[in-house]
């Protein structure tokens, strides 16, 4: 059988394509793509698939620890030792929310915590790297949609965790990261992602620090959200198509 190759046929063709729609975002918002990353999102997705991704885009995101566990079992064996892939090492980067019992295999498994949400947390995580003697790279989760049901510290609770994050010395806080509210309203989506951006510009004038990152957009939103400033957009569907 002949395939067409038609763009969004092939994981390859996909991830062009959305790197694509990114650069016109970019242009649009008139800023630089390059300082735009690209994250994988690869919960259920098989590890071919993920190393299928792997050396075209930035970040390889994942859910849940134990998923990426076996994962990264498989990898270590069968697309670590002869590939492309390790030459460029790509980041593994946690984006789920993070149980205080799974916190030492997170830190094992993944180069960075983008999920940390409470002072408890950030803690227990401060223990833990002190003790296996590393620092570990985060980002704060912030909810700026409101919703009850979304992950992230709220607003009124941001700053108490930022000044703990800041005083943790083997935490290294990069920024920020958020999920919009799940609507087509664009002012909505926007707006949540805009929270996002100015409550990190009031975070580097509080702390002094760069904290360059906000990773916002999925593939409903990544266009408003670059459109709003993001750094990093996590996308799934539109490169690996619906999650069964
Ligand atoms: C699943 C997930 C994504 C990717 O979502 P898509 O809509 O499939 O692109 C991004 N961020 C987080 C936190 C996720 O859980």
């Amino acid at each position: 059988m002949v395939k067409a190759r038609t763009l969004g046929e092939t994981i390859e063709d996909r991830i062009a394509a959305v790197k694509e729609r990114m650069a016109q975002s970019a242009l649009r918002a008139g800023r630089d793509a390059a300082e735009i990353k690209l994250m994988a999102v690869t919960k259920t997705r098989t590890v071919e698939e993920m190393a299928a991704a792997a050396s075209h885009v930035d970040f390889l995101g994942e859910n849940r620890v134990q998923e990426a566990a076996s994962k990264k079992e498989i990898w270590m064996k069968e697309v670590w030792p002869d590939s492309a892939i390790e030459r460029r090492k790509i980041e593994w980067r946690l984006i789920g929310h993070l149980q205080s019992n799974k916190i030492r295999k997170a830190l094992a498994l993944f180069d960075a915590l983008d999920s940390l949400d409470s002072v408890g947390l950030a803690l227990a995580v401060e223990r833990a790297a002190a003790e296996s003697e590393r620092s570990a790279p985060v980002l704060i989760e912030i909810n700026t949609s409101g919703e009850n049901n979304k992950t992230g510290v709220d607003a009124e609770r941001f700053p108490e965790l930022l000044d703990r994050v800041l005083e943790c010395p083997h935490l290294k806080l990069e920024g920020f990261m958020t999920v919009g509210p799940l609507t087509d309203d664009e002012t909505r989506v926007r707006n949540a992602f805009a929270c996002l951006r100015e409550m990190a510009s009031r975070a580097r004038l509080r702390s002094g620090l760069p904290l360059p990152v906000l990773s916002m957009g999925m593939s409903g939103d990544f266009q408003w959200a670059i459109a709003e400033g993001s750094t990093c957009v996590r996308i799934g569907t539109s490169l690996f198509g619906p999650r069964v």
